[in-house]
């Protein structure tokens, strides 16, 4: 026997770590006692070698879900003779705890009490316990303590009291914790119109969501009613999945044509009927984080066909709180898509909800526990058998990504769409929850909101502020007039990318950087996109990329992709481009446009030149006859690979389009798929081939590069990684030929990653 002192660094304050330890103690029948230091948390225990290797790998592998254990070290000591195991209080001065745990989704040993006729809180839409339940969205101020979330008001009643106070139970110190005698209350409300006003009625106001509830909720949804579901992070619109008219009628009053929409399902074998899971796909759906994942549609469902338009896939989640397991329970298949009109952010407030949805919503599903930081699903898939997040959100922000190096607190904004902002501070990165696109005004609100909510978290006010390069995005906008005392300083683009890409996978120094999305500024005030980068944490050079093409009319080109393809027809082919429109059916309904169009090429009248693989990917749609417009970022390009998808077999070599060694030549591809598409070739197989033109050019460049530079270290980031065939191959075919290839996990690919690239190279720039 002998005294032994283990600590744990990670994420392990504020996460029910302590109580863990003080319950598996007990359990190994272990004296000592657990204390937090301000840089770990201590534990020591009196214990043999054997029982000690037992005790460590059961932390190791039973760790609270919102922990992160990075290291552990212990030492053995002479024998105190402990006769009990004690939580003991810190006697250091403890910085300000900054840990504010996620959201989590309801755990197994609450949803077993959750349907326990026994259970004090049988069909209680609340429960929860210090392993689950709303964290981040019911935060006013830190540390996170009942007094500060938005449960304050409700008093805990005698039984909740003592759950809460005696470290063997295991809702000890669950701020949120509440019992159907005590906590929160659902309300449902019907919203009608009554003599040209609209008036609210409540249909019924109960603790427990008995049978008979879930059944009237079951009996609308089955109407084909849509209803507004006060969740987690802010409101769902939900309705029955199944019938094509109210998903329609969803699509109209929502003013989303053909978005995909995110489907609950009750379970996980009820998500198998509808698409096709794997092991790792089935483990992430499960996860404490419970993301939307992205699978493989199945055919022949009963799911609506106007759910996911044109495309391989759905957007898949489980319940994830007690509300919608209740739900659940007498439905299969629910489309639960953020309540808010198109590219608003999400909604939070009773008052709010009623207000902004009561022209989409028939029934409101309410209840009294305020939700203060507005928090939207994330959205996840699993590329080579490994998990990566598109949408960081719920269940993610605002755990700390771990960094190999020690800053000093900076804040970064991010880009314009898919925003997000980062505070990194110490050794840790602070990703905001997905604001979104900033066009909007309610939007722009939100990414203000955030600003303040990521502040208090983190408890800092950075006085350095890292932004996009570009002039006229909001982010960049609101730092340079509202943020002008302090040091604001610009990054590009596609650097913050590789980098975001980098410091997630705590990498440094030299790589090849792939960086591959729809627009992004460069240094040459073009919009780049295709690009192949040498790069660092500090500095780029731009080794290669795809040639400039234009886009007619700048911005409106990525909504009117026609115009892509019509530039290349022009360049291509010249005076007869009009005949080349007509052979491949292209559909384009502004003849003003058609008329004018070569003069404008020719003058370069508001033409911004571009080398975005994901224009391109719009460009090649249009020439496929996949589609002339785009009504949501991504749609084409999206299309474009469900349609590959279907195709298995040999591809058509487009190795000519690499030129100078560096550089892809776009019109080469485009030329040679029209010339094969007007021969017969199938659209499947072209569609196919074209990603592994592109597959097979940034192979070519980066063997040239690492040649030439001797890097053998390969990153990949942009929004064009969230293409399955174009990463999952890429990544094959680099490790095929021995280089390390670095891809994205938790931090997206897409521009809701790029604050954290921008944050770390600002923090390595200002280090010297
Ligand atoms: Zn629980
Ligand atoms: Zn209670
Ligand atoms: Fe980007």
């Amino acid at each position: 026997m002998k005294r032994y002192r283990i600590k744990f660094y990670g994420i392990v304050q504020g996460v029910g770590f302590r109580p863990f330890i003080y319950r598996v103690a007990k359990k190994f029948n272990l004296n000592g006692f657990v204390q937090n230091r301000s840089d770990c948390v201590l534990v020591e225990v009196e214990s043999d070698q054997e029982t000690l290797q037992d005790f460590i790998n059961f932390i190791k592998k039973n760790s609270p879900p919102a922990s992160k254990i990075t290291k552990i070290e212990y030492s053995s000591h002479k024998l105190k003779n402990y006769h009990d195991f004690k939580i003991v209080k810190s006697k250091e001065k403890l910085k300000k705890l900054i840990h504010i745990p996620p959201d989590i989704a309801t755990c197994k040993d609450c949803i077993n009490e959750l349907f326990n006729p026994d259970d004090r809180r049988y069909l209680y839409p609340f429960i929860n316990c210090t392993n689950c339940g709303p964290r981040l969205t019911i935060i006013k101020d830190i540390p996170y303590d009942r007094k500060n979330t938005s449960m304050n008001k409700f008093k805990m009643c005698n039984n909740c009291l003592k759950e809460y106070e005696n470290p063997e139970d295991r809702r000890f110190h669950a701020e949120p914790i509440a019992c159907p005698e005590c906590g929160p209350q659902v309300f449902l409300m019907e919203i009608k119109v009554e003599s040209g006003r609209w008036k609210e009625e409540e249909i019924i106001h109960i603790s427990r969501l008995t049978s008979h509830v879930s059944r009237i909720i079951k009996n609308l949804l089955k109407q084909g009613k849509i209803i507004a579901i006060k969740g987690l992070g802010g409101f769902h619109l939900c309705c029955d999945a199944t019938n094509f008219e109210v998903v329609k009628k969803l699509r109209e009053r929502k003013l989303r044509e053909e978005k995909p929409f995110a489907i609950m399902v009750r379970n996980i074998n009820s998500a198998k009927k509808i698409a096709y899971i794997s092991q790792d796909e089935e483990n992430l759906l499960l996860s404490p984080q419970c993301p939307i994942v992205l699978l493989k549609k199945k055919k022949n469902t009963t799911i609506a066909d106007n759910v996911a338009p044109s495309l391989d896939k759905y957007g898949i989640m489980l319940p994830y709180t007690p509300i919608h397991h209740l739900i659940l329970r007498e439905i299969d298949f629910l489309i639960m898509t953020s309540a808010n009109l198109t590219d608003e952010p999400i909604c939070i407030e009773n008052r709010e909800a009623i207000e902004r949805l009561k022209d989409i919503a028939d029934y409101f599903l309410l209840h009294n526990r305020d939700i203060l930081v507005r928090c939207d699903d994330s959205i996840a898939a699993v590329f080579n058998e490994k998990p990566v997040v598109f949408r960081h959100s719920r269940g993610y922000s605002p755990s700390p990504i771990i960094l190999k190096k020690v800053f000093s607190p900076i804040m970064a904004l991010g880009g314009h769409l898919k925003n997000s902002i980062c505070i990194i501070k110490d050794n840790y990165a602070f990703l905001s929850p997905h604001i979104g696109d900033l066009d909007n005004p309610l939007a722009r609100d939100f990414f203000i909101e955030t600003i303040e909510t990521m502040k208090k978290i983190t408890d800092t006010d950075p006085e350095i502020i890292a932004i996009d390069m570009h002039p006229t995005y909001f982010s960049s906008q609101f730092a340079l007039m509202k943020l002008r005392h302090k040091k604001i300083v610009k990054v590009q683009h596609h650097h913050a990318h590789i980098v975001s890409c980098m410091a997630e996978n705590g990498i440094s120094g030299k790589v090849i950087g792939i960086a591959c999305d729809g627009t992004g500024y460069g240094t040459d005030e073009n919009i780049w996109g295709g690009e192949i980068f040498i790069a660092d944490e500090k500095n780029f050079k731009r080794s290669g990329h795809i040639n400039y093409f234009k886009l007619i009319g700048g911005e409106i080109a990525i909504k009117e992709i026609y115009r892509i393809g019509i530039y290349f027809l022009i360049k291509i082919f010249g005076e007869k481009w009009e005949e080349y429109l007509n052979l491949l059916e292209i559909n384009v309904n502004s003849k003003i446009f058609l008329k004018n169009v070569k003069r404008i090429i020719e003058k370069n009248v508001n033409c911004v030149n571009c080398s975005s693989l994901g224009r391109l990917f719009d460009a090649v749609s249009v020439i496929l006859g996949i589609r002339e417009y785009s009504n949501y970022e991504g749609q084409a390009a999206m299309e474009m690979e469900a349609i590959a998808q279907k195709y298995r077999g040999d591809i058509i070599d487009f190795s000519e389009a690499v030129q100078n060694n560096f550089f892809i030549n776009p019109e080469l591809i485009i030329k040679k798929i029209i010339e094969l598409r007007l021969k017969g070739e199938s659209i499947e197989k072209l569609a196919y081939s074209f990603h592994f033109a592109i597959i097979n050019a940034f192979v070519t460049i980066c063997k040239k590069l690492r040649d030439e530079f001797k890097i053998n270290r390969i990153v990949l980031s942009g929004g064009c990684f969230q293409n399955r065939i174009l990463t999952e191959n890429l990544i094959n075919e680099l490790t095929n030929y021995n280089f390390e290839v670095f891809f994205h996990a938790i931090v997206p690919p897409n521009d809701g990653g790029i604050s954290l690239g921008q944050a770390i190279i600002v923090g390595e720039k200002l280090k010297n």
